[in-house]
């Protein structure tokens, strides 16, 4: 995409939702930290249920591990991977006490030491607890770069680097949210809905996926042709005379 495509790009889906945030919810950048970590391989949905009573109770490292780890995994175990992640809730929240951090670090290089925290967990906090531009490349963002043609690349660290490089301001501290709320509600993995994505025509991707009823009509004339076809081979193979060569299990008796 040229510089002014991906201007427009990014103009278009902040017009359809001027102040986009992340689904997760928490009350303050500890409980964020802690869903980020929880969310990984989960929908924000299923941690949102799991962490709604949690987070009434728990709001700080030090309450986090008085409520202990074998409580915690069972408050969390409809989430995958509720084991490990049980533990790395623990074990970041006693560092943080160990730290003396009355707050969650600001650096990327800090949060990337706690246990269960990765780049992308980094990423996600620093921007929407602190407000820094940073870009985290998940499942929905790293499609939605590859199809449209935005910031393709083989592995998230390639996508977020050409984001780095390629969103422009305004759009900056927002851009992560915009992807990763058009992969997950409009330029969905399996079924694209290209029908009413507000940047069809930046978009690189060639097969757009048609409106469902025209997707209906264009099967149900598929489905005709093959009946029609299908028909006049059987009529031709009755009608016809029978000629050399046509059938190989039937004899020519023509003199
Ligand atoms: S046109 Fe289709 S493939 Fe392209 S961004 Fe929109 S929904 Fe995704």
């Amino acid at each position: 995409m040229t510089r002014e495509q991906v201007f427009e790009f990014f103009r278009r889906l902040a017009e359809a939702n001027p102040s986009p945030t992340t689904e997760l919810e928490s009350n303050n950048p500890y409980q964020l930290l802690v869903a980020v970590v929880l969310s990984a391989q989960a929908t924000d949905a299923s941690v949102n249920v799991a962490t709604k009573p949690l987070f009434e109770h728990i709001e700080t490292p030090e309450q986090m591990v008085d409520f202990g780890e074998e409580p915690l995994r069972q408050a969390i175990k409809t989430i995958g991977l509720f084991n490990t992640k049980a533990k790395n809730v623990i074990a970041l929240s006693r560092a943080l006490i160990d730290d003396h951090r009355s707050e969650i670090p600001r650096t990327r290089e800090e949060l990337e030491e706690l246990p269960g925290v990765g780049r992308k967990t980094a990423n996600v906090v620093l921007n929407t607890a602190f407000g820094e531009e940073t870009f985290a490349v998940d499942t929905h963002v790293f499609r939605v770069c590859n199809r449209t043609g935005l910031a393709p690349g083989k592995t998230v660290d390639e996508v977020e680097a050409k984001l780095e490089k390629i969103v422009p301001q305004p759009f900056r501290r927002d851009a992560h949210h915009w992807l990763i709320l058009h992969g997950r509600y409009t330029c969905k993995a399996r079924l694209p809905e290209c029908w009413r994505c507000p940047v069809i025509d930046l978009c690189r991707y060639k097969p757009k996926t048609l409106p469902p009823e025209e997707r209906v009509k264009s099967s149900a004339v598929r489905t005709a042709t093959r009946g029609s076809s299908k028909a006049r081979t059987a009529k031709a193979r009755t009608d016809g005379p029978p000629t050399a060569g046509r059938s190989r299990s039937r004899p020519n008796r023509l003199p």
